[in-house]
């Protein structure tokens, strides 16, 4: 019987490195896409000999051509931390428009289903806590984030567009905060950037007064709840994610704790629009999915502490990636 094939975009980057991963584990012949701007090729390198992994260096935001059949596509290229979509704005808007049209184009040309990456942050600044899967958002369209906002909340009308126009299947993932393995220590957001700090003896950087809140979610649940979304039959958005919601100064606390760190908290400014509460109602993927997370913060951070302390020290004091400046144009 031929393999399943299963097309992965921003397959080098952190959640679609996972993704290749739970494919190949479960028989299927997976095709990584990366452009490298933020992907970083450490994070497939284990699949690279697989007769059933193929990497293809493109810019999806450029015609995506894949020889021969192909099942499913996972569009999960895209810069997602505010670092990087404050350093590459026109290629985060470009992804998530030009990008995402060229794959619903190659879904329908392959007759594939497509499962698209979108984000808690298409609710922005919420108004509505916690955020379910109807409420509309609260978004600054030309603020800082806009050019990820925006181009996620693009990505979402024109994947239902191509699901009532041209009848395609789509899925559409509303990902909430994620943390595991693989993330970069320098990309800016919170988790990293705290474990890192710790790991340097450095104070941890909390900003505002620290009372704006997260919920994260361990990578091995969001996966879980993906994989079970693209074969669902549900074409609505759904949220993934871990409603477990926390201060970031508590959230400082419990890496302090974790790592040991004598180091202290210091306060800076807060960033402008950043969100003040997010955690997601996850109802709907306990009705459709039969999905709600399994992994404790405590065991999550443990095992993403272990990963970050395993990571020579030249990573530890990496300041740019190093992908970022050879393919940046
Ligand atoms: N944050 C912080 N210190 C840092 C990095 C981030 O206090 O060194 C805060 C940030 O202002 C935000 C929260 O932590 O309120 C989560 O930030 P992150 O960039 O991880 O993701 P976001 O959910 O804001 O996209």
């Amino acid at each position: 019987m031929t393999k399943k094939k299963v097309l992965v975009t921003g397959a080098a980057g952190f959640l679609g490195s996972h993704l290749c991963d739970r494919f190949i584990a479960e028989g299927y012949h997976v095709v990584g896409m990366d452009n490298l701007i933020t992907g970083r090729m450490e994070n497939i390198e284990h699949l690279m000999p697989l007769p059933d992994f193929e990497f293809c260096h493109h810019d999806v935001s450029k015609f995506v051509h894949v020889p021969g059949d192909l099942d499913y596509i996972l569009h999960f290229a895209s810069p997602a931390s505010p670092i990087d979509y404050l350093k590459i704005p026109i290629q985060t808007l470009k992804v998530g428009s030009l990008g995402v049209h060229n794959l619903l184009g190659l879904a329908r040309a392959k007759n594939a289903r497509i499962l698209i990456a979108s984000t808690s942050e298409v609710y922005g600044d919420p108004l509505v806590h916690p955020q379910k899967e109807d409420y509309w958002g609260n978004v600054n369209p030309i603020g800082p984030r806009g050019v990820y906002d925006e181009a996620k909340r693009f990505q979402e009308a024109i994947t239902m567009a191509y699901h009532t126009y041209h009848k395609l299947e789509t899925r559409i993932v509303r990902i909430f905060n994620t943390y595991g393995p693989r993330m970069r220590l320098n990309d800016g957001r919170v988790l990293p950037a705290f474990i890192g700090q710790a790991l340097r003896g450095e104070d941890l950087t909390v900003f505002g007064d620290g009372s704006q809140t997260r919920s994260f979610c361990y990578v091995d649940d969001l996966i879980e709840g993906i994989y079970r979304l693209l074969h669902s039959d549900y074409s609505g958005p759904v949220n993934i994610g871990n409603p477990d919601e926390i201060t970031i100064s508590q959230f400082a606390e419990e890496i302090i704790e974790l790592t040991g760190t004598d180091q202290k908290v210091v306060y800076k400014p807060l960033p402008v629009n950043d969100p003040m509460q997010r955690q997601p109602n996850i109802d709907k993927a306990k009705a459709v999915l039969d999905w709600e997370p399994a992994v404790s913060r405590s065991e999550g951070l443990k095992i993403t502490y272990d990963y970050f302390r395993s990571l020579p020290d030249t990573e530890l004091h990496r300041k740019e990636h190093n992908n970022f400046d050879a393919y940046i144009k």
